[in-house]
């Protein structure tokens, strides 16, 4: 890993533990987490998975935190299945545009909510990267699954 990888992967780590911690103390900062998703979506408009190439500070701190510490093993064969990770994915949209709705008039609660999704799915990714590769949650998180399915769905139209 070169320094500017190194640099760019120990800001992501910083943001990841700054978001995760500091949304405890601060609900508005799980905030962070919804633009974050938002930026997923208008990468993946112009260049499918470009987000998770270039830019997501979970991928990059998964990768650079657990390195030294993971089994390194790939992931059980058949342990994910298209399906799953749909479902997966399909129960995420359905408790953001739940919760969205549900908390709209209230800036914290929602914060709060953002904070709890992103705890939730990094405590996950750090088992998984624990247990297997540092990046196994990437097998299986829902984002990269919407971007999946927009690109396809961008990529039927044209
Ligand atoms: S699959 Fe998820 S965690 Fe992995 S790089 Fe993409 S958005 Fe980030």
């Amino acid at each position: 890993m070169n320094s500017r990888n190194t640099a760019q992967a120990v800001a992501s780590l910083a943001f990841v533990l700054a978001v995760a911690v500091g949304g405890f103390f601060y609900p508005l900062a799980g905030f962070a987490v919804a633009l974050v998703m938002a930026v997923a979506v208008a990468m993946t408009l112009f260049r499918p998975r470009s987000f998770c190439a270039k830019a997501c500070p979970r991928g990059r701190a998964l990768g650079f935190a657990l390195k030294p510490f993971s089994r390194g093993r790939p992931l059980p064969a058949g342990s994910v299945t298209p399906g799953a990770k749909r479902a997966l994915c399909g129960f995420m949209m359905f408790c953001v545009i739940g919760n969205v709705a549900r908390l709209a008039g209230s800036g914290a609660a929602l914060g709060r909510f953002f904070w709890g999704l992103c705890v939730i799915s990094l405590a996950a990714g750090v088992v998984a990267g624990l247990l297997y590769r540092p990046r196994a949650w990437c097998a299986v998180c829902p984002m990269g699954t919407l971007q999946d399915t927009i690109g396809q769905a961008i990529g039927k139209r044209r």
